[in-house]
């Protein structure tokens, strides 16, 4: 984690490189911004910056314009504020016991979404005898943090439950905004609306990167895109033809290009068997960077695929710690070498067409990637 700049003279020693495309990052915070307005948009930059490290994603996010900043972990708190002294980072996460304190030092600010957080928010105000911003965060039906929207009821009718509290925001997450035609959508939407109505003239929030997509009684005064910015699919029906630009790409070093003769096994667990005679090439990246082992392929199942010389190598037996097997046998263009690059992830394939094939979503792809690559990063000029 947090990998976030390589000697630029170590590439040469690398097994696999992740470009990072920052300028492709600011235009789908813009893209969405505009789309957005005049809503506010702000952006989620958890898991390390959802895995391209939160330090550049918080200084091209800011550069591009953004404000407002929400990570889970005041670790990832504190590590955002060294890159924007000035933006508003609110901590999803909320408030465990006795780190007041550190928030405060940070400039971070708690979501409280228990009774319990706020009750210590206020007895920390009232020891330090000043107002304390924070958000509250309401539970309108994912059973995940939040207060239950009766207790927000119940919260809202003591005229002193809030005392001492600043609140800068009521927020609210929904579960299957991924799925548009889903029922709860609706059912959280309009209990938000009810919500809102028990907190007068206090900023809503509600919409993540998929609840921007469903239209503008989502928006509300601040949203919180999160995978749109870096690529990923916030929809699902979006996973074939995404509108976000791709920021990640994944290359890795071809080690060998081999021959195995038809009827012969590849890799661990000799899972699959090379159908004809085939060239293989083997590429220097594996599970321990993150590419996801349920990716790989055997007879039963066929996994992702990689582009070796721009065509489409299919991943031939399963992926292991360190190295992949890519299926070159007859592809066009120059025989692949010793020492060029195979692309795993980027435009082609996406990295939630990679993460389908892993069983998963391209979120988890991208904060899986490992500590051991050369990252580069592509600037970003305002
Ligand atoms: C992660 C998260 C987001 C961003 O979600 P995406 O689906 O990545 O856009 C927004 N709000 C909350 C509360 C989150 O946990």
């Amino acid at each position: 984690m947090g990998v976030e700049t390589a000697d630029p003279g170590m590439e040469r020693l690398a097994g696999a490189r992740l470009t990072v495309d920052l300028a492709a990052l600011a235009a789908n915070w813009r893209l969405i911004a505009d789309r957005v307005a005049p809503a506010e948009c702000g952006a989620a930059v958890k898991g390390d910056g959802y895995g391209i490290g939160i330090g550049h994603a918080v200084t091209t996010l800011a550069q591009a314009g953004c404000r407002t900043f929400f990570v889970a972990l005041p670790e990832e708190g504190i590590r955002a504020r060294k890159a924007v002294p000035d933006a508003r980072i609110f901590v999803l996460n909320g408030l465990i016991p006795g780190i007041g304190g550190d928030l405060l030092a940070h400039g971070l600010v708690p979501v409280l979404g228990s009774r319990g957080e706020i009750a210590e928010w206020r007895e920390l105000a009232g020891r330090l005898g000043r107002p304390l911003p924070a958000a509250i965060h309401i539970d309108t039906g994912m059973n995940r943090l939040g207060l239950r929207e009766a207790e927000a009821e119940a919260l809202a009718g003591e005229p002193d439950a809030l005392a001492g509290i600043e609140t800068v925001l009521v927020m609210s997450h929904l579960a299957c905004a991924s799925e548009p035609d889903h029922p709860l959508n609706a059912r959280q939407a309009a209990a938000f609306g009810r919500i809102r109505e028990l907190f007068p003239g206090i900023a809503g929030s509600l919409a993540n990167s998929a609840g921007t997509f469903l239209g503008a009684a989502f928006c509300h005064d601040l949203v919180r895109p999160g995978i749109a910015l870096y690529g990923g699919a916030a929809l699902d029906e979006h996973l074939a033809a995404n509108p976000m630009r791709s920021v990640v790409r994944l290359d890795a070093r071809i080690l060998q290009v081999r021959d195995v003769p038809a009827g012969e096994g590849v890799g661990y667990g000799s899972a699959e068997t090379a159908a004809r005679d085939s060239r293989v090439a083997i590429v220097a990246t594996g599970y321990a960077d993150g590419y996801h082992r349920r990716a790989g392929s055997s007879d039963a199942r066929k996994g992702a695929y990689g582009l070796v010389g721009g065509r489409k190598a299919p991943i031939i037996g399963r992926v292991s710690m360190d190295l992949i097997a890519l299926d070159v046998t007859g592809i066009d263009g120059p025989e692949p070498r010793r020492g060029d690059w195979a692309t795993l992830v980027g435009e082609d394939p996406t990295v939630d067409a990679v993460a389908r094939c892993a069983e998963t979503i391209g979120y988890e792809l991208l904060t899986s990637l490992g500590t051991r690559y050369h990252r580069h990063y592509l600037p970003f000029s305002p």
